[in-house]
């Protein structure tokens, strides 16, 4: 084993490797980008064959230059490329130039943040990140945060604190002592019909099910309906049910819909519930200084799901969850000798593992903490203020074409509509279209769109993260999109 070569040392044969390495792996990646589609096209078939190689893991090893080549020929040019402008299906977005060299440097060093003495910078970088996070979403002393795997984890965890500082504040029952109270099933949560499938997925892991999460309808806005959110509280509670929690949705991840986060925070005060935003695409709009008004409210939350992977445009991962109150993060800490030792936290060494759901655990928050001070507000409010400007454009756009129809208004910055015209046929019909047109996109054209249901009905969705998206761009892709149609028929 050549051991200058395994790792990056205090060695000038190391560092020489090391640079020759990641220099050959910028000069791939930038020649692997020969034009501007989102994907080169292949099918899942002609993928298959195409990363084939006879053994991961051969007898001997290769060697770097070998398996660069390999990389060259079979992955690099088949890679969904998310920076291009024909890339919009997902809340999935691209990450700028700034925070990928943040993920060479958190990966160089490759500390865990789960004890001080794993990532001593690390950690302290998070909890002024936190810190800053609180502030910016208007939260005051005493709250206090984390980083997470995702928007899925911030709102499993969200849903772990609000049902453990329930059940010990009002039901007088210690959870992480006893487990569920006797009558858990009892326990109920409220969050839109159209709210993030982590939801159910983490009632069910919690050991709720899925019949203690109540789906709310949404209005013709695709928000949460009032009305019927207060009957379904009322309803529950004459039947002995109990209301723990209402999870708001901050950005709906099909349309962008916002919930009424004032009237919902008073309807949670009046009935002893905890408020969770899973703000998981919205809370990128507290950076534009022209819309961050759309989600005023946000800080009267008890906890708040932050995901910078998507409108911050972060590599993935990196989420966060916020809480009011700090303090029920308890629920998440235990000691162990080998690790997050109670005397730490006494000598002023923080171990983040007491807040988290993971234990190794990537430093995420330095991409935060680089990203912010590379564009500072401005920079960030223009990115943002455009996608949403974006929206806003195709929306009124569509609104007046005969042959589309659109779902709703956007309130950030993505746009659900159908090609619908009288030249698709009856609405079955319409549905193949439909769903033709995306796929023909995707092999044919190199362009990556999103497909959903509304009201019972295949539409096609542009989620505008990227803010290099032009009017332009917008208007010729919805050519396209009327001429595959007429061709799908
Ligand atoms: C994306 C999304 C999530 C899940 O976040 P991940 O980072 O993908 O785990 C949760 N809620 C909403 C509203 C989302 O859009």
């Amino acid at each position: 084993m050549e051991t200058s070569k395994l790792f990056l040392i205090n060695q000038d044969d190391s560092k020489a490797e090391y640079k020759r390495i990641m220099e050959q792996t910028v000069n791939a990646l930038t020649a692997s980008i020969t034009d501007d589609r989102a994907y080169a096209g292949p099918t899942p078939d002609e993928l298959k064959k195409h990363v084939y190689v006879d053994d991961i893991l051969p007898e001997n090893g290769l060697g770097w230059d070998a398996v660069l080549s390999r990389l060259n020929n079979q992955i690099l040019p088949n890679f969904l490329r998310t920076s291009s402008t024909d890339y919009m299906a997902h809340l999935h977005s691209p990450a700028t130039i700034e925070s990928i060299a943040s993920e060479l440097i958190l990966s160089t060093f490759n500390q865990s943040m789960d004890s001080w003495d794993q990532s001593p910078v690390a950690t302290e970088v998070e909890l002024e990140v936190v810190k800053k996070l609180c502030a910016m979403y208007g939260y005051g002393d005493g709250a206090d945060g984390v980083f997470t795997s995702g928007g899925s984890q911030s709102n499993q965890t969200a849903i772990i604190l609000a049902r453990d500082w329930f059940c010990n504040e009002k039901l007088n029952f210690d959870i992480k002592k006893h487990g569920l109270p006797e009558n858990f099933r009892k326990l109920r949560m409220y969050t839109s019909e159209i709210s993030h499938f982590s939801m159910e997925k983490s009632a069910h892991v919690l050991g709720l099910g899925y019949e203690c999460v109540v789906k709310v309808p949404v209005d013709s806005r695709k928000k949460m309906d009032l009305a019927a959110l207060k009957q379904l509280i009322e309803k529950d509670k004459a039947e002995g049910n109990i209301p723990f929690l209402l999870v708001a949705t901050v950005g709906t991840t099909d349309f962008g819909s916002i919930d009424p986060l004032k009237e919902l925070s008073e309807l949670c005060k009046a009935n002893g519930m905890w408020l969770h935003a899973d703000a998981a695409y919205g809370s990128g709009v507290i950076l534009s200084q022209k819309y961050s008004n759309r989600i005023a409210g946000l800080n009267l939350c008890d906890s708040i799901t932050v995901d910078f992977h998507k409108m911050f445009l972060l590599p993935i991962s990196s989420s966060a969850v916020l809480v009011k109150n700090g303090k029920t993060f308890d629920a998440l800490t235990i000691h162990a000798d080998y690790l997050n030792r109670e005397e730490d936290e006494e000598d002023g060494y923080t171990n983040l593992v007491d807040k988290s759901l993971q234990t190794t655990r990537r430093f995420d928050a330095l991409k935060v903490w680089v990203a912010f001070q590379t564009r500072g507000k401005d920079g960030w409010s223009e990115i943002i203020s455009t996608s949403m400007e974006n929206a806003q454009y195709l929306y009124q756009k569509l609104k007046n074409d005969k042959d589309f129809c659109v779902v709703t208004e956007p309130e950030i910055s993505s746009v659900v509509f159908r090609l619908s015209s009288a030249k698709c046929g009856g609405d079955e019909q319409a549905d193949e279209v439909n769903k033709k047109v995306r796929r023909s996109l995707i092999h044919n054209h190199g362009v990556v769109i999103g497909q959903t249901v509304s009201d019972g009905r295949v539409h096609l969705k542009f989620t505008l993260l990227n803010p290099l998206i032009t009017r332009q761009k917008l208007d010729s892709l919805i050519e396209l999109i009327r001429k595959l149609g007429t061709e799908a028929k």
